[in-house]
């Protein structure tokens, strides 16, 4: 069983790849093991991200009013180098695809379509928050990404794992696009790096198998991929109402939301920039009214609440999910 590393061996490892590591004040023991009763681990794998903004080191600490601190493991500066945030639970990676989970601790590559958000990601991957606004005009420096590509090597390399224990949040949360480069060229330069031999001091963990992960919803078909994802259209309905009322970010259903944006953003009628973040915002009512009138439909009937048919069409159109009413 893959155990997470102790704060120690967190830095041990990161030190003999040959990082230098920062230390933000309390980093040890903040995590979110206590406030949701659910501890962190066993792991099977590490997870990048891009902040989507600049200077927010301490906002990765602290959280934000809607999602409490730590929102990662370590937080990697575009000139400020890695900070150590959180050790634990952190809310990085939110509810992903329990078949790309799978994928992750089988090492299997491919990874599959994230076409479902069906499993809790914070339970079981480190995460790296890579400080970049993920726009075009804000590159990557060299020497950040090279730091990126040594945090996850030297967490591999402490588990035993390959590059293929390394996804983007992109590749495991219906909606996600971070981070901004690609995955494979990434992977690839993990693969070189874990190829090379690192100092002695690295602890390495045996790992002969990495734990299933579990399904935080056991009232849902299991007849695997075959089946499609499906969005609860009361649900929705009512994410729909509540949402855009309440404050910025509200989150009233999460997975059925997001693939919902999915499908707006795979059609066109959604910016991928607003979509995945669970909250059936204004944006969202907005694109989906859209897709109404894509549809014929006009005044009340186009005000952006999904109805069973428009619904439908969207799952049926794009292939991501099926309605339930
Ligand atoms: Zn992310």
């Amino acid at each position: 069983m893959a155990t997470p590393l102790s704060a120690e061996e967190t830095l041990a490892a990161l030190q003999a790849e040959g990082l230098t590591v920062h230390e933000h004040a309390g980093w040890a023991t903040h995590n979110r093991d206590a406030a949701t009763g659910k501890s962190f681990g066993p792991v099977i794998g590490v997870l990048i991200h891009h902040t989507a903004g600049h200077n927010d080191k301490e906002l990765c600490f602290k959280g934000r009013s809607d999602l409490p601190g730590p929102l990662c493991h370590s937080w990697l500066g575009k000139t400020d180098g890695l900070w150590m945030i959180g050790h634990g639970r952190t809310n990085h990676a939110g509810a992903v695809d329990l078949d790309v989970l799978n994928a992750l601790r089988e090492e299997k590559s491919p990874l599959p379509l994230d076409n479902q958000a069906d499993a809790d990601g914070n339970d079981c991957l480190y995460g790296l928050e890579i400080e970049n606004t993920g726009k075009s005009d804000d590159p990557y420096p060299d020497a950040q990404y090279r730091q990126a590509v040594l945090w996850a090597a030297a967490l591999c390399r402490a588990h035993g794992w390959s590059e293929k224990s390394v996804a983007g949040h992109k590749e495991v949360q219906p909606g996600k696009i971070d981070p901004s480069f690609d995955m494979d060229d990434f992977r690839a330069e993990v693969k070189k790096q874990l190829d090379l031999t690192v100092g002695k001091t690295a602890p390495t963990k045996p790992t002969p198998t990495k734990p299933t992960p579990t399904k935080p919803t056991p009232t849902k078909p299991t007849t695997g991929k075959a089946s499609k994802p499906r969005v609860d259209l009361s649900r929705l309905v009512k994410a729909a109402k509540t949402d855009p009322g309440a404050k910025q970010g509200h989150v009233s259903y999460m997975a059925g939301t997001n693939l919902t944006e999915a499908a707006l953003v795979k059609l066109g009628y959604l910016a991928k920039t607003y979509a995945g973040d669970g909250s059936f915002g204004t944006t969202t009512i907005a694109a989906y009214a859209k897709w109404q009138r894509h549809l014929g439909y006009t005044g009340t009937e186009a005000d952006g609440t999904p109805g069973k048919i428009s619904l439908g069409k969207l799952g049926d159109t794009t292939g991501l999910f099926t309605v339930v009413a």
